[in-house]
């Protein structure tokens, strides 16, 4: 019986393939490099001779294949409306291209990879059990993805939960989309890093002068919560700060979406105790009683795993409702 799916993960750096069974077990995976300067054309060869190679290996074709894939998505002809980490991707009909290359018969399903990652999270992570969750993924920007009523929120253009570009502070710093203030520009790693980058440029006494002088590439998101946790004031306080952000962020979306889960993943979600308590804080502060009461915290249990398991699921739970529900 075909019992498995294959999962896509379509990032600007790799590709990643995976085979995941129906209970969310993962025993198959190839990771290569997008080469996305080289082209659309080679993009795609890499994704379907990957996608070739696990279908080879089992001789059977697969319920369907899921690709999240870093961008907007027009979910009702599947294809990239736009990519800010796929240059020159703009109106790539993948799923359609994907569908007509491939050797075997397969459904193929599209996802915007911070949908996929939340769906991941609902389906055999830190959200499972819970109908309307929040997942934030913290990395170089912030992506997000909101499930309301155990639904993907898309919105009209499929952009919906840019929870990203949420303006946190009016006056704050210029963010990649042109606005100022935005989630992102005060609570990303890049912005972690720069807050770390103009304390010491101020003189601020830090352990992580050194480092800096030496190579101020060094000076990553990661070092400066290695420091934080070693009693280094300033980027202690860094991450104080961040998690401010964040908080004045959750309690919009909390008091917007009353969701029983929000969920923070990424690489800096690993530095969870530096940044939870001034969350938690703002989020008392300025979030309604019951909804505020109603959302439980948590960090991401998937890991790197969260968007391959999403797509995954996209196609498991199309199968169970008729393709109606995940699609909108
Ligand atoms: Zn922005």
């Amino acid at each position: 019986m075909r019992n498995y799916v294959i999962a896509v993960d379509l990032g600007g750096t790799n590709i990643r393939v995976a085979l995941v069974h129906a209970d969310g077990r993962i025993t198959r995976r190839i990771s290569r490099p997008s080469l996305v300067r080289e082209g659309k054309a080679r993009v795609i060869d890499s994704l379907l001779s990957a996608v070739e190679e696990l279908y080879q290996e089992n001789y059977e074709a697969p319920q369907g294949i899921g690709i999240g894939v870093a961008g907007a998505i027009d979910l009702k002809t599947g294809t990239i409306t736009q990519s800010p980490n796929l240059p020159g991707w703009d109106d790539v009909p993948l799923q359609k291209l994907v569908k007509e290359r491939l050797s075997f018969s397969a459904e193929v399903f599209l996802e915007n990879d911070a949908n996929a990652a939340a769906l991941g999270e609902y389906w055999k992570g830190a959200g499972a059990g819970s109908t309307t969750m929040i997942c934030l993924t913290i990395g170089t920007g912030i992506g997000g993805g909101v499930i309301v009523n155990d639904m993907v929120l898309h919105g009209a253009d499929g952009m919906a939960s840019e929870l990203g570009h949420i303006t946190v502070d009016p006056q704050g710093p210029r963010c990649n989309c042109g606005n100022t203030g935005c989630l992102e520009a005060l609570a990303s790693a890049t912005a972690i890093q720069k807050s770390a980058a103009d304390a010491l440029r101020a003189g601020h006494r830090s352990s992580l002068k050194s480092l800096w002088n030496r190579d101020p590439d060094s000076l990553t998101a990661k070092a400066i919560a290695d420091a934080a946790y070693d009693g280094d004031d300033p980027a202690r306080r860094i991450y104080q700060d961040m998690g401010t952000w964040l908080g004045i962020g959750i309690a919009t979306l909390i008091n917007v979406f009353n969701p029983e889960k929000v969920i923070i993943g990424g690489q800096v979600s690993k530095a969870w105790e530096l940044f939870i308590e001034s969350m938690q804080e703002e989020i008392s502060r300025r979030a309604l009683r019951v909804p505020a009461r109603r959302a439980e915290l948590l960090p991401a249990r998937c890991g790197d795993d969260a968007g391959l398991l999403g797509a995954a699921y996209m196609v498991f739970s199309a199968k169970e409702t008729g393709g109606k529900e995940l699609r909108g």
